[in-house]
């Protein structure tokens, strides 16, 4: 077994040229369809069928009832930005300052909280209540497989004063 295998791509660069790669998340049973879905344009969050329940991260239960009827599902991908900090500071050179990283929480249900990066908008103009929506960034990790990582942009068509 390969001991680096929890982390799929620590970030380094894959030659002369190219652009800095982000970390990636490994791929697990739980994890997959959490970093494809978005391959397909959908964010799903596992759903109990029996009583409805939003559980992230994904879980082999659900964290509501324990029913073992759990699938992931496709949500709505609109979100809340419940806080943020703007990173002014170079930490990675996949992640050029100044850049957003908020926690988002779902609009199907408000304790399903992701870590993510608000992107496609001026950095101070990201705030707490903030409307955004879905949107992916494809990347290929060290193994060759496509990766979507979910970030958030603002929702345009909704106003938010
Ligand atoms: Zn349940």
């Amino acid at each position: 077994m390969d001991e680096r295998r929890p982390i799929v791509n620590a970030g380094t660069p894959a030659g002369a040229g190219s652009p800095p790669l982000r970390p990636l998340p490994a791929l697990t049973p739980e994890t997959r369809p959490f970093f494809t879905a978005g391959l397909s344009g959908e964010l799903v969050i596992t759903t109990c069928s029996d009583c409805g329940h939003l559980s992230h991260p994904p879980l082999p239960v659900c964290s509501s009832c324990s029913s073992r009827a759990v699938a992931p599902r496709p949500v709505s991908g609109r979100a809340r930005v419940e806080a943020f900090t703007i990173n002014h500071y170079p930490w990675h050179p996949a992640f050029p300052p100044p850049y957003v990283v908020a926690i988002v929480s779902l609009v199907e249900q408000d304790d399903v909280r992701l870590t993510t990066n608000i992107v496609d908008c001026d950095p101070a103009a990201v705030h707490i209540g903030m409307r955004v929506a879905v949107r992916f960034a494809v990347e290929t990790d060290d193994a060759g497989e496509q990766v979507a990582l979910p970030e958030f942009a603002p929702a345009p068509e909704v106003t938010d004063v």
